[in-house]
């Protein structure tokens, strides 16, 4: 009795895109049904080592066949099959995570053909992958945990059947009936042989099972001597497809970077080649070897509490589990990658993990090796290390953060800034050797790019002075610095908080005999400010702006500003000091004016509105701001 399903909504719309795909790379549907080939193989092994009732086997294989005369392809495998309900719900719909985010994906945006051959790639759609060389489907699957086997059957448009399987053997066979041929493709030829050989070369050499295949091999036959006529036989014989040696494995002269990138974007479905790789091998008090991948781009979810961080984890070459958290600290969870120890047994399970000693040790090793070989690239190879930096740098900053000082030594030579003379990444050990002379602080200022911090009035006297300011645009970044607080100890020191200390002695006397002298002005402004600033002073920063905002010690605006946005944002208020430029011809006028208590007030007002404008924050009350602003016009012109 066959039962007949509809596909889910979703699934159709899915399954409708990779028929009409036009998605060129149709090949990879091998590399897709050998990876689940292989995957269904490590389930049962991982099962049996654990469930009683799994047989113990060790004739693990994935067999490929082809059929000329009915135009099909066959990927047979003996691991964990499928029950009924596993039929449903992992073909019938579509399970995965990466489709799912896929459809939401195609959903949601504007999707260009370009765009979607990319998300196609990005997600990798495992089974549905078929459809783009097949038009008729059929999966003969049985579960060790089921009584009866089951037949998949759907030409993937709107519905699929299913019904009881004679299969007798556990585990899955899936049969593709292919497309008939069209002008652009020509679907035939992988009914040939040596394309199927060359694809599995390509894509699934290190797949640790055998793939293996009848082949055909035309022999000269020989006479009775022995030697050859030119009459041809055909032989048979089944031929193992892959060299089952993990790239990992392999004597690193003997793997190509090509090699390393497809065996990358197989294992970890990204679409892109890995910015840069990592292979190496450790022995002694612990053993074992690791392949590391840093991506070009951050995964889609890598910042969502869904993204799950580790490495696969493998033991004498045969595989454990696929994301093995304990051996990467958060900070590096953008790393990709295999670790293969010889010194864990076989069958340790996720609980044990956890206290496992040398799993922690290989942590540890894992961790220092990883910066050893970040700090190499930005030596060795800066513009890679920039790229990096640009897309996964961030990371680094929250590992300073999250630890509250205790990476400090480890993180802070990698971070990277633009600085207000350098539009390219320069780290902070590059900022501390260009330090001009009589300059004392590691100056940095928050803004969103270079032009918002040119625009800055506070910036007036560190041009002059040329000295160089790092542009901070993460709102994790004025944290760190504080987490840091030097570095070759020199002080990090904002340029919109407290007292810059830019003037020689004899600017500061001055400074101070002017301060003194107009004591009485200040004084009247902040009492017209009242309760609106902590205080008002002379600046010595400005050149041009006739006023800026600065923060006191504590806190700055752009904590503030950060700490305010939070899901429970406190209150915190960062302190306000108004800071005008006596050299500005609107310091003349407040001096004329000081004595007019309302004008005063009014002008005052308008000018911290200015400096708080200026800051990137609102004005306190726009109606009033804009009365005043309008009253200041009218009787500057004097016409009524
Ligand atoms: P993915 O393999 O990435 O999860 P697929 O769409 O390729 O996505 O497969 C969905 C699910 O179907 C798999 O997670 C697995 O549970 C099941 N599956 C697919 N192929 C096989 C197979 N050969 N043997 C057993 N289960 C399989």
């Amino acid at each position: 009795m066959s039962e007949v399903k509809q596909f889910k909504t979703e699934t159709k719309r899915l399954l409708n895109l990779m028929i009409n795909s036009i998605y060129t790379n149709k090949e990879i549907f091998l590399r897709e049904l050998i990876a689940n080939a292989s995957d269904a193989i490590d389930k049962y092994h991982y099962l049996s080592l654990t469930d009683e009732t799994l047989e113990k086997r060790n004739d693990y294989k994935i067999e490929l066949s082809i059929d000329k005369e009915n135009r099909t392809i066959t990927i047979s495998d003996n691991g964990i099959g499928m029950t009924k309900d596993e039929l449903i719900n992992h073909l019938g719909t579509i399970a995965k995570s990466g489709s799912k985010e896929f459809q939401e994906k195609l959903e949601h945006e504007n999707v260009s053909p370009e765009d979607e051959r990319e998300i196609i790639g990005q997600f990798g759609v495992g089974f549905y992958s078929s459809y783009l060389v097949a038009d008729f489907v059929e999966v003969n699957t049985l579960s060790p945990y089921s009584e009866i086997s089951y037949r998949f059957t759907s030409d993937g448009i709107e519905e699929y059947s299913l019904e009881e399987s004679d299969k007798t053997t556990i585990g899955t066979t899936i049969t593709l009936h292919l497309r008939e041929n069209t002008e652009d493709n020509n679907f035939d030829e992988y009914l040939d042989q040596f394309t199927i050989k060359t694809l599995v070369k390509k894509y699934s050499d290190f797949i640790r099972y055998p793939i293996m295949m009848e082949c055909v091999t035309e022999q000269p036959k020989l006479d009775d001597d022995g030697n050859p006529t030119d009459e041809y036989v055909e032989t048979i014989s089944t031929e193992t497809l892959n060299s089952m040696i993990p790239v990992w494995k392999k004597n690193k002269n003997d793997v190509t970077r090509e090699e390393i990138n497809e065996f990358y974007k197989n294992k970890f479905y990204d679409y892109l080649d890995p910015l840069d790789y990592y292979q190496y091998s450790v022995e002694g008090n612990i053993t074992y070897t690791a392949l590391l991948f840093i991506p070009k781009k951050a995964p889609y979810d890598l910042y969502s509490n869904k993204y799950e961080k580790g490495l696969q984890l493998y033991t004498k070459g045969v595989f454990i589990m696929d994301k093995c958290k304990e051996l990467l600290p958060d900070y590096l969870r953008f790393i990709k990658g295999i670790v293969d120890s010889s010194d864990l047994s076989l069958n340790i399970s996720r609980e044990m993990l956890q206290q496992d000693k040398q799993l922690t040790k290989i942590a540890t090793n894992l961790e220092k090796k990883v910066i050893k070989h970040l700090q190499e690239l930005q030596n060795d190879e800066p513009e890679i290390y920039k790229e990096f930096f640009e897309a996964l740098g961030i990371n680094l900053k929250f590992g300073i953060y999250n630890s509250y000082g205790e990476k400090n030594d480890l993180l802070k030579g990698l971070l990277m800034y633009k600085t207000l003379k350098s539009d390219t990444l320069i780290s902070l050990e590059d900022y501390v050797r260009e330090m001009k002379e009589g300059q004392k602080y590691i100056y940095f200022a928050s803004a969103e790019t270079k032009e918002d911090l040119m625009s800055m009035p506070q910036m007036d006297a560190l041009k002059k002075k040329e000295f160089d300011v790092l542009l901070l645009t993460e709102e994790v970044d004025e944290f760190v610095l504080q987490i840091l607080q030097k570095f070759d100890d020199i002080e990090f020191k904002s340029v919109n908080q407290g007292d810059l200390d830019l003037l020689s002695d004899e600017e500061k006397e001055s400074a101070k005999k002017l301060a003194d002298e107009k004591q009485d002005l200040l004084t009247k402004i902040k009492t017209a400010l009242s309760g609106k600033v902590k205080d008002v002073v002379i600046s010595t920063r400005l050149t041009e702006s006739p006023v800026c905002l600065v923060s006191g010690d504590g806190i700055s605006f752009e904590m503030e500003r950060v700490m305010n946005d939070l899901p429970n944002g406190s209150n915190i208020k960062a302190e306000r000091i108004l800071e005008i430029n006596p050299n500005h011809p609107i310091f003349k006028v407040l001096e004329n004016i000081q004595d007019d208590k309302s004008k005063l007030t009014d002008y005052a007002s308008v000018l911290l509105n200015q400096a708080l404008l200026l800051e990137g924050f609102k004005v306190e009350n726009p109606n009033e701001f804009i009365e005043k602003m309008c009253n200041i016009m009218i009787e500057a012109t004097n016409i009524k």
